[in-house]
């Protein structure tokens, strides 16, 4: 057993995770007089909530008629008829609210001419429960959104006496014999010394996997690290075969133009020149939603119309909106298509092809933010002292698709949501729960052996070869063959984890060591995602099945859920959840606006 020496730190609650989500529940709870934690393995403002450029989706009425009924539709009609209809209309009725309170906080938002909070068209996002045009839902801070909101929630959660470990990597959970969550065991990256987090709640905040694919938009600690713990503590992941491709990361390099940018007024060609969004979604264009675009784009290419030497990609038409326009609204993506594209946006079009983007999938929780295990006994039970956020989570609210937008105001509502009811079932008053110790001996068992790994494999090779591997065989279009493949060929890739390389066994700054331990997270991320992708056999949202092109909602309609064991995937099922909390005489939506149906746009 590898003895290392701990220091203990108690807390209410610890937060694993300082984006958006993880802020936002940190802050709701030190603003509730809990003792709170927050636990990062980057600084606060660097995660990856800082990248988040085109806005914050509330129907605050701005700029038109809106209404949260609307957006709950679109929400519902995004996920492709996945997601849970209670976590949903949460999501579009409190989302006012939570932007209300992002602004009294002190987001800087963009203005309209009275002074309002300015709002932005977004795909999917319409009127008149998708009868209508298209809205102006999305709030913006010009194209800074993610970094002015992580800015502000960092702020606050100073001024409420939240407490900061800043470059803290959390290895793994601690979980009593009897499957309740009591901490969290972390490494201090700075100075090599353990510690160990004893909470009577801890809240996953660590967002997505998007490292997982060889080229995708998010930061390189997109790692998954969340769902890789709770798979570890034997808990099952939800929907992870369905990827988000966004429709324009630029060529080449991965870097997100935002959907804003075709929001005020940008649009896509071909290399006739031809705008063909307007043959595939002849009412919303280039303002469909994100798989329906990406889809669209990959046929182009297919079919010998993409541009480029080797037709490969598309074009991102801008400049012929008004220069000003551009400055103002536009900033930050007209410097990352210099500087990545080596293209002026205001004379040239940006080179673009769909990207992964975000992960609907994740840790299964219910409204609240309390984490479920639906292979226990009682699939509606929660984890006792864990819950899940953000990105790793999944409430869920973007079943098979999530909107652009819908994330961030995901983020602080149901970062607001565990605040709330930790507010309710931690009580401060009690002891902390008596730490389990086999569970952080494990921790540091698995740890050690990592450090001292003498396999053949040096972790970067492996973390290619997954990343090539999903990359191609769960891509935008799917095959049952690709799949077939991919899920044999990550099995094998998952088991070359016992012969990695690790060649620096110190413990201070060893990014060697990290980086082993995140792959050692995106490995089951992976793993879930090609395994649900392959026993899919339908078509719904991101998840686009050549061989089964149509959705089946009377045999698919159903959540799935993998619990993966080494590089081993169960997969069994759980009912989506079809009511709302409100019903149309209380002022809810009515159930036959909200029934499935095809969708087009
Ligand atoms: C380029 C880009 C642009 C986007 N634009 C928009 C947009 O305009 N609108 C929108 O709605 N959505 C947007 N999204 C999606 C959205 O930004 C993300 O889904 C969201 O920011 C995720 O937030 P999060 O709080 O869940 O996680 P993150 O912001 O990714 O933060 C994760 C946190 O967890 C911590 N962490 C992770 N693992 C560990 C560990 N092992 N130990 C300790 N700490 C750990 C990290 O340090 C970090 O603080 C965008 C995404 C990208 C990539």
């Amino acid at each position: 057993m590898a003895a290392y020496e701990f220091e203990t730190h108690e807390y209410d609650v610890v937060v694993v995770g300082a984006g958006g989500a993880g802020l936002r529940a940190t802050l709701g709870m030190a603003e509730q007089g809990l003792r709170t934690a927050c636990v990062t393995k980057v600084f606060p403002t660097r995660s990856h909530t800082v990248a988040a450029q085109g806005g914050i989706a509330a129907s605050l009425s701005n700029m038109g008629p809106d209404h949260w009924q609307w957006h709950m539709f679109d929400t519902v009609k995004g996920s492709d008829w996945l997601g849970d209809t209670d976590a949903m209309e949460y999501l579009a009725r409190e989302a006012p609210k939570a932007v209300y309170e992002l602004e009294h906080y002190g987001v800087p938002f963009s203005r309209t001419e009275e002074g309002k909070i300015y709002q932005r068209p977004f795909g999917g996002h319409t009127t008149e429960f998708g009868d209508g045009p298209p809205v102006q839902r999305t709030c913006a801070a010009a194209d800074r959104t993610g970094h002015a909101i992580l800015h502000t929630l960092y702020g606050q959660s100073l001024k409420n006496n939240a407490e900061f470990y800043i470059e803290y990597f959390a290895i793994d959970l601690i979980m009593s014999e009897d499957g309740v969550c009591q901490g969290v065991v972390c490494w201090k990256l700075d100075d090599g010394t353990m510690h160990v987090f004893n909470a009577k709640t801890v809240v996953l905040a660590t967002g997505g996997y998007g490292r997982a694919y060889f080229s995708c938009t998010s930061a390189h600690t997109c790692t998954g690290d969340g769902g890789g713990m709770v798979a570890r503590a034997g808990l099952p992941l939800q929907d992870m075969e369905f990827v988000q491709f966004h429709p324009t990361g630029i060529y080449g390099a991965g870097c997100l133009i935002t959907e804003g940018a075709r929001g005020e007024g940008g649009y896509l060609t071909n290399a006739e020149g031809e705008r063909f969004m307007e043959r595939y979604a002849p009412q919303y264009k280039d303002l469909a939603p994100r798989d329906y675009v990406s889809r669209s784009m990959t046929m182009e290419i297919r079919e010998g119309r993409g541009v480029g030497e080797h037709g490969d990609h598309i074009h991102l038409n801008l400049s012929h909106l008004p220069a000003e326009a551009l400055a103002e609204r536009l900033p930050g993506i007209s410097e990352s298509a210099k500087i990545f594209a080596g293209v002026d946006v205001t004379k040239e079009p940006i080179p673009v092809l769909p990207t992964v983007h975000y992960n609907m999938g994740g840790i299964p929780t219910n409204y609240w933010g309390e984490v479920l295990n639906p292979t226990a006994k009682d699939p509606n039970a929660v984890v006792p002292g864990l819950m899940a956020v953000g990105e790793a989570g999944c409430a869920s609210v973007h079943g098979a698709n999530r909107l652009g937008s819908n994330s961030l105001i995901d983020l602080v509502v149901f970062g607001r949501a565990a605040a709330i009811r930790a507010g309710k079932v931690v009580d401060p008053e009690a002891p902390n729960p008596e730490l389990n110790r086999p569970s952080i001996d494990k921790a540091f068992d698995r740890f050690d052996g990592l450090r001292h790994a003498k396999g053949n494999i040096p972790t970067a090779e492996l973390r290619l070869e997954m990343q090539r591997t999903m990359q191609a065989d769960a891509a935008v279009f799917r095959t049952d063959e690709t799949l077939k493949e991919g899920v044999e060929k990550m099995t094998a890739i998952a088991a070359k984890v016992d012969d990695l390389a690790v060649t620096d066994r110190s413990l201070v700054w060893n990014s060697d060591l990290m980086e082993t331990l995140e792959l050692t997270n995106l490995m089951p991320n992976a793993l879930a995602t090609i395994h649900g992708a392959e026993a899919r056999k339908e078509s719904r949202g991101a998840h686009a099945s050549e061989d089964h092109p149509t959705r089946d909602d009377e045999n698919w309609r159903v959540h799935t859920i993998s619990r993966v064991e080494g590089n081993q995937v169960t997969l069994t099922h759980r009912p989506v959840i079809v009511d709302p909390l409100t019903t149309e005489a209380e002022g809810g939506i009515a159930l036959k606006k909200i029934a499935p149906k095809a969708r087009t746009f």
